[in-house]
């Protein structure tokens, strides 16, 4: 056993077991996947525990992580990994994503069919053409007019937790642009799939056998947690 007072506020390893599920997004947390574990005094023993959280979820919020000398087993993990852990304790965030890009509420946002093809989306940069369902984003600390505009399916990428149906404006959808936001909804988490994907599309459709005549429209993908997608590295 250690030593009470060695004990680090955070332990990394692989999981050893798919039994774990990670306190951040509640998935599980699968075999082999790097997760970081919370320690935390145990309500059933006198000791401490650890929450284990897949390394990606903790590493998405910024400032968890004070300094590597928190974290209890970082030497013994994989150097890439490690240097992912290190980077992100350095720069206090997210390795690649700025802070704007966090998860929205509901009452910041507004979805509707877009009545023009000015918008830009602020995700994708390209144009959202006019019929497109959009959901605008309010930047934080700026008025209501200053609001940015996204492509449904790239919000979707964005904050796959969002209750689109609860957006301010749903309502006012067609019935059949709400079936397709929806639809969005269940495909998410999915980095592939959506029309503007070209690449990951064609290569999706590849593996799907031509054979079988008619799945042109068949978007399948394969089904990950919320925590594999993005910034999985590696
Ligand atoms: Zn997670
Ligand atoms: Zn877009």
């Amino acid at each position: 056993m250690e030593n009470p007072q060695a004990q680090k506020p955070w332990k990394v390893e692989y999981a050893k077991s798919s039994r774990s599920s990670c306190k951040t997004c509640k998935s599980p947390i699968e075999k082999e996947t790097l997760r970081l574990g919370k320690m935390v005094q145990a309500t059933q023993f006198d000791g401490v525990m650890p929450m284990w959280n897949h390394a990606d979820c903790i590493m998405k919020i910024s400032n968890q992580i004070k300094s590597t000398d928190e974290v209890e087993g970082l030497e013994l993990i994989r150097w890439e990994d490690q240097q992912k852990v290190r980077s992100y304790v350095q720069s206090g965030g997210p390795p690649d994503t700025s802070p704007a890009t966090s998860e929205f509420t509901t009452k910041e946002c507004g979805i509707e069919v877009s009545p023009t093809s000015r918008a830009t989306c602020k995700q994708c940069s390209q144009k959202i053409l006019k019929t497109e369902v959009r959901i605008s984003t309010k930047p934080e600390g700026q008025g209501p007019r200053s609001l940015a505009w996204n492509h449904a399916n790239c919000f979707m990428e964005l904050s796959p937790s969002i209750e689109v149906e609860k957006l301010p404006g749903w309502e006012t959808l067609p019935v059949s642009d709400q079936e397709a936001v929806r639809a969005l909804v269940k495909k998410v988490p999915s980095n592939a799939g959506t029309k503007r994907r070209k690449d990951a599309g064609d290569d999706q459709k590849s593996k799907v056998a031509r054979s079988e005549g008619d799945v042109s429209t068949s978007r399948d993908v394969s089904v990950r947690s919320a925590c594999d997608v993005g910034d999985k590295l590696g």
